[in-house]
């Protein structure tokens, strides 16, 4: 189940199960009391799958291909894990949205090369292209 953007305040997902895209937003995380450390669990699909994002072990090589989408995956993915599980007070300070918050956390080299367009995995999203070819 792919991050496809990290949108203001909201994480936009697709579900590897049923591949359906929807935006999951901050008040809707479950809480992560029981979860391990180095992990976000995002609430469960209507299809029933629930979705564990993994912060890279420590001391992983740099990703083999960078500017791919298993790369930026990579990238939001540790930074929102370290965002999200910063601690609770973090989260209620609520001091900027989501998608400044993540952005701080990238070298503005990475921000630069990889995310000019936003924080997207995908330089355009499905549904936007679909929408076109109807028009
Ligand atoms: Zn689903």
């Amino acid at each position: 189940m792919p991050i496809l953007a990290i949108e203001e305040d909201s994480l936009r997902q697709r579900c590897a199960l049923c591949a359906v895209e929807r935006l999951v937003t901050l008040g809707e995380l479950p809480p992560h009391d029981d979860v391990p450390e180095g992990s976000l669990v995002l609430p469960p699909c209507a299809c029933g799958a629930v979705e564990h994002l993994l912060h890279a072990p420590p001391g992983e090589p740099e990703h083999p291909a960078p500017g791919s989408f298993g790369h930026k995956h990579r990238l939001l993915v540790d930074a929102l894990v370290e965002e999200l599980r910063g601690g609770k007070r973090a989260l209620a300070r609520r001091s900027a949205p989501l998608r400044q918050r993540v952005e701080a956390r990238l070298p503005h080299e990475l921000l630069e090369r990889c995310f000019s367009e936003g924080l997207r995995t995908q330089e355009k999203l499905d549904g936007g292209a679909v929408a076109e070819e109807i028009r």
